[in-house]
């Protein structure tokens, strides 16, 4: 089986119907590149940077640390594009307990990810001059996570401003970045409109859009048998949130587990899902769903998974 499937490798992702697929990778360090590659990537559609300020005592990365895993994801990727997220850590990526400690606090709903980003300004701002000067080197999109407010938007758009032009005092070379959203906070999918007017691409964190839709901490046993991507609320929220982005042709894709899970691929591609990122073992498994899918009968097949009480049981269908 994996034998054949590694045969794929080289088959471009199109459909039954002629519908070219974008299948991306999940990394969490330039480390991870060489798989991507090896697995027929087209590029990274989500670099967790988190992984450079996990695990570490007493200092961040600094500019030049965070530039240079940057650089080698990018060079990595030999001229694919890299999506780097920033920072998402807090809930179930904590810094070590000598940089933060929030376990007093529920730190789902806490101070992580882009609000964390948003509380440090001169942190952020690090972060973003490492991301624009590695955007000198090749095709670099920026993407935000756990964003909800148009004001947070608004800064977050102004402090990428602000890093480009401090890169330009100092005279050091920095290259052009599309922006995007994570939409995985059920009030950023029900506002995709703001989304849209702000941001060049959006991309769907289904691991926490379930989460929060839910209210099941995604790291919680007890609850774990609650924790359903079939549930109609969450469907309904990535289901509209890839029509809209299409409406307006707007690049979207899905980052979370479910663009990496087979049995999701059919329902994805039904509700007008181009673009999928996943960890890059998944990436040939969910390439043969692709090649044997016809797009335009899994439209019809969605619409009718969409409006059932128990979406699961049309899922074999
Ligand atoms: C997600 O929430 O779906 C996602 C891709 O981000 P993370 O799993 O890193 O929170
Ligand atoms: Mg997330």
């Amino acid at each position: 089986e994996r034998e054949r499937l590694a045969r794929l490798r080289h088959t471009p992702a199109v459909t039954l119907d002629g519908q070219k697929i974008e299948l991306l990778a999940n990394i969490e360090g330039p480390d991870d590149a060489p798989a991507a590659l090896k697995a027929g990537a087209a590029g990274v559609g989500l670099f967790r940077s988190e992984f450079l300020f996990m695990g570490r005592q007493g200092r961040l990365p600094d500019e030049d640390e965070q530039y240079d895993a940057y650089c080698r994801a990018v060079a990595g990727m030999q001229g694919l594009p890299v999506t780097i997220r920033t920072v998402d850590v807090g809930a179930d990526k904590p810094l070590d307990r000598s940089l933060r400690d929030d376990a007093h606090l529920n730190p789902a709903l806490g101070l992580r990810a882009i609000r964390w980003s948003l509380a440090d300004p001169a942190m952020f701002r690090t972060q973003l001059r490492a991301i624009l000067r590695a955007a000198a080197h090749g095709p670099v999109h920026l993407l935000v996570p756990m964003l909800a407010h148009g004001g947070e938007i608004r800064q977050t758009l102004a402090l990428i401003d602000q890093a480009r032009g401090e890169l330009d005092a100092r005279g050091v070379a920095h290259g052009p970045v599309q922006v995007g959203a994570m939409i995985e906070i059920p009030a950023a999918a029900l506002a995709v409109g703001m989304f849209l007017r702000y941001f060049d691409f959006l991309s769907i964190g289904t691991n926490d859009l379930i989460q929060y839709t839910l209210a099941i901490d995604r790291a919680d046993e007890s609850v774990a048998h609650l924790y359903d991507p079939l549930h109609p609320a969450v469907l309904r929220l990535v289901a509209d949130t890839i029509a809209a982005c299409n409406a307006q042709g707007k690049p979207v894709s899905v980052c979370g587990e479910m663009a990496g899970d087979t049995a999701m691929t059919r329902l994805l591609l039904g509700l007008g899902l181009r673009s999928f990122s996943m960890h890059p073992s998944q990436i040939l498994a969910v390439k043969q769903e692709v090649l044997r899918a016809d797009t335009q009968r899994l439209a019809t097949w969605a619409q009718a998974v969409l409006q059932a009480e128990d979406p699961a049981a049309l899922m074999a269908q």
